[in-house]
């Protein structure tokens, strides 16, 4: 079973990254009828590129601007920078008080739910960003400054300013920003988790845009139909806590705010770049996209796309608008459930702390048959159609493995070490000491490196196979001690048990060392690991 999934991979095509640009930036034009349908919604935004007339995005320096002015003239906003892009553009990011605190601490001391709202993580789906410029000017003003004697709000409105620049989804370097949360190795997830392991998250809503022609027409003769697509975090080891809460409150919210204006919201899925793959996926449950990765670290978690790529500025307003009303949706329940919320998550991150349960390390997705509400591309009329559904949260584990009282890394794990330090994770430093009793992974070898599109995949295989020894191994002091009980276990797992799909080990980012042993043990419950003088209690087992 596992050797046939070890060698599938070999066969991907390797053209898949050349196929997906091609697809995302041909352009289609709507027909008249279609566009029809799609008209402006009656509803306030201040954002440069919603002006009538219009008929380009707001560039950096014009975003620059805006935000400057908001901070000039609303006591409530503080305007940050979230550090430099790779081609050394700024990442700003805005927090949203009443008191117009931003310091960590003060933040905290307001014990009211933290709301973050992430745009443009991909650079040609410019709706979410634009809406939340829109977003930053109602908070600033009467508008929607009253939620913030009950919630706060941090906004990143341009996550990703390289690719927004060159109208292209990934980062300078061509990498996807939303594959990248749990590895790290983008300045831009970096500077974002940074900030997010400061002002920690209850809430997160990451905005995007789906693909409404190309690939959905070769397929289906047909072009995506409905305003809004919505997802929670849907990896196997999310908190059942606070999935409750995005299904009882969230969700209905959301949805209900969506309708009260004519907009029709569906579950977020995707289809591979392949013609003859007829198969549609709801987003998947790779740990390194962002809706899992902060639905795992305890948050509560949502996707919001419009209907965006590929059809330029057609129904911009309509796609800013829909952004606008989901996140103030969120926002508006944030506010009014703010005890829930806060109580909710706390739950789940002891619960994720405390737990004793075996880890996922694999899981199979159910197929189903499912109605897509999509349109004719010349009529607009109504065009549903059925098709075998991969349905993200009906999930069977296959593979699972005793918890184990936490990791050792070796020196050669740095890059996962580093990872790990950035999103606040506590992670012990090691002094040298008398050998201790763990678990080593005896790593079987893929064949030739992980191409970018197997590494970006929504569910991403199991990559390596792994054998678990017991060995003894002498602690060193360039390495690291990395606790379960702690509420960022969930993401420690996912990035350390190297067959975990999208795991350091299993895309190759922390090497194999020469032995064929990981450079991470599992240590058994009860190991007390030599940790440096001064280390916080929690590091003494
Ligand atoms: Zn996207």
């Amino acid at each position: 079973m596992r050797l046939t999934v070890v060698l599938g991979l070999c066969l991907l095509p390797v053209m898949a990254g050349a196929q997906q640009d091609e697809e995302r930036t041909r352009e289609f034009s709507q027909s008249p009828a279609v566009r029809a349908r799609y008209g402006d919604i009656p509803v306030k935004l201040d954002a440069p590129a919603v002006a009538p007339g219009r008929e380009i995005y707001t560039s950096q320096e014009e975003m620059m601007t805006f935000l400057e002015r908001l901070k000039g003239r609303a006591p409530q906003v503080h305007l940050g920078s979230l550090g430099k892009s790779q081609q050394g553009r700024d990442i700003p990011y805005l927090v949203f008080t009443a008191e117009g605190v931003f310091e960590p601490q003060a933040v905290r001391a307001l014990d009211r739910p933290v709301v973050w709202l992430i745009g443009l993580q991909h650079g040609n789906e410019p709706a979410g960003g634009e809406a939340m410029l829109a977003l930053s000017s109602a908070l600033a003003d009467d508008e929607l400054k009253g939620l913030l004697d009950r919630v706060t709000v941090i906004i990143v409105p341009r996550a990703n300013p390289d690719g927004a620049a060159a109208f292209l989804r990934g980062a300078a370097n061509g990498f996807d920003l939303n594959r990248d949360h749990l590895l790290l190795t983008l300045a831009e997830t970096r500077g974002l988790h940074a900030k997010m392991a400061e002002l920690v998250p209850d809430v997160v809503i990451d905005a995007h845009e789906f693909s409404v022609a190309n690939r959905w027409i070769e397929k289906f003769g047909a072009l995506q139909g409905m305003d809004a697509m919505l997802l929670h975090a849907t990896h196997p080891a999310v908190p059942k806590e606070t999935n409750a809460l995005t299904e009882q409150l969230f969700r209905p919210a959301m949805e209900a705010e969506l309708a009260h204006h004519g907009l029709k919201p569906f579950w977020y899925y995707t289809t591979s770049f392949r013609p003859e793959d007829k198969t549609v996926s709801m987003g998947g449950n790779a740990p390194g996209i962002s809706r899992n990765h902060f639905g795992l670290s305890g948050a509560v978690s949502f996707l919001i796309e419009t209907r965006g790529v590929g059809v330029r500025m057609e129904g911009f307003q309509r796609r800013v608008a829909t952004h606008y009303l989901a996140a103030k949706a969120a926002l508006e329940t944030a506010a009014a459930e703010g005890r829930r919320v806060r109580e909710a998550v706390a739950q789940a991150k002891q619960a994720i702390a405390s737990s004793r349960e075996d880890l996922i390390v694999g899981h199979r997705i159910a197929t189903v048959k499912m109605t897509l509400p999509m349109i004719d591309p010349e009529t607009g009329a109504d065009k549903p159609v059925e098709v075998d559904f991969r349905d993200s949260r009906r999930v069977t584990v296959t593979a699972t493995r005793p918890r184990p009282a936490g990791y050792l890394i070796a020196p050669e794990g740095a890059a996962a070490i580093e990872a790990l330090k950035v999103k606040g994770v506590l992670v012990c430093q090691v002094r040298g000491g008398e050998p201790i009793a763990v678990e080593a992974f005896q790593v079987a070898a893929r064949k030739g490196p992980m191409t970018q599109a197997e590494r970006e995949n929504i569910n991403p295989e199991q990559a390596v196979v792994v054998t678990l020894e017991p060995r003894k191994v002498q602690p060193s002091a360039g390495g690291a001690f990395v606790p379960m009980a702690q509420p960022a276990a969930a993401i420690i797992a996912a990035a350390l048990e190297p067959d975990s799909p999208g795991s350091h080990v299993g895309t190759g980012m922390t090497p194999v060392l020469p032995s064929g042993e990981a450079p991470i043990y599992r240590l058994p419950p009860g190991t007390r690991v030599p940790v440096a003088v001064g280390s916080p209690s929690a590091c003494e087992g």
